[in-house]
């Protein structure tokens, strides 16, 4: 095992823009593992429509089943409470121990309030960023204006060092436009996996 990646979310529900992500990234990076991480509560966001932790662990088994280079860890859901990256990269951290390389994977748009993360600097020290672009949002600007623009000058450059800025094949999926398109009736075929939509249908998810 040389290097991997840690996929965190909320997954709620998982799509084929972070199935795509994933899968670019692994080849792109050469890495032996994916591991998608569902988030038990998300701290920075208002958990609207959140299915229950273990709905979301079970779509995102579903989704990512047929690769063999592709895990799901239910360490954060195990965790309980609200997720914390730190803590989670930490358990992987000592998981894998120092020889292993660990990647984080994040959107476009969580790059925007990283610099506020809990513990980011104990973060950068364990593993490294992979910010990935996203329908929407202007990556490079985003880096600019968020990292060259912090308060803390040495975080910023730290994270600026730490942070690898990948353009990906723009996928404009994402979970609020699939929860939105199930509670108007409308198809969210091709745009997740098809045990998915049979289960989000199955059990009366989003409606
Ligand atoms: P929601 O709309 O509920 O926020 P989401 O589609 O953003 O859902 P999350 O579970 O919040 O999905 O995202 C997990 C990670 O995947 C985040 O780092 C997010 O930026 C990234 N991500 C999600 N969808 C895409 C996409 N289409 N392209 C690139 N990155 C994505
Ligand atoms: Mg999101």
């Amino acid at each position: 095992m040389k290097a991997i990646a840690i996929f965190g979310g909320t997954f709620n529900p998982i799509h084929y823009g972070h199935l795509a992500v994933a899968e670019e990234i692994r080849t792109k990076f050469n890495l032996d593992k994916v591991i998608f991480v569902p988030t038990n509560l998300p701290p920075h966001k208002n958990p609207v429509d959140l299915v229950s932790a273990r709905q979301r662990w079970l779509m995102t088994n579903m989704a990512t089943v047929s690769n063999p280079c592709f895990e799901v860890s239910s360490f954060e859901i195990d965790s309980g409470g609200k997720s914390y990256a730190v803590d989670t990269i930490k358990h992987f951290r000592e998981h894998f121990g120092d020889n292993v390389k660990i990647y984080f994977i994040v959107g476009a748009d969580m790059l925007i309030d990283i610099a506020a993360w809990k513990n980011i600097g104990e973060i950068l020290k364990m593993c490294r960023f992979i910010a990935v672009s996203r329908p929407g949002y202007d990556i490079q600007k985003i880096f600019n204006q968020y990292f060259l623009g912090a308060k803390n000058a040495s975080l910023a450059s730290e994270l600026m060092e730490n942070a690898l800025v990948e353009e990906v094949s723009m996928i404009d999926i994402s979970s609020t436009v699939i929860r939105q398109r199930v509670k108007e009736w409308k198809s969210i075929k091709y745009m997740v996996p098809e045990a998915v939509e049979q289960f989000i249908h199955n059990h009366q998810l989003y409606l």
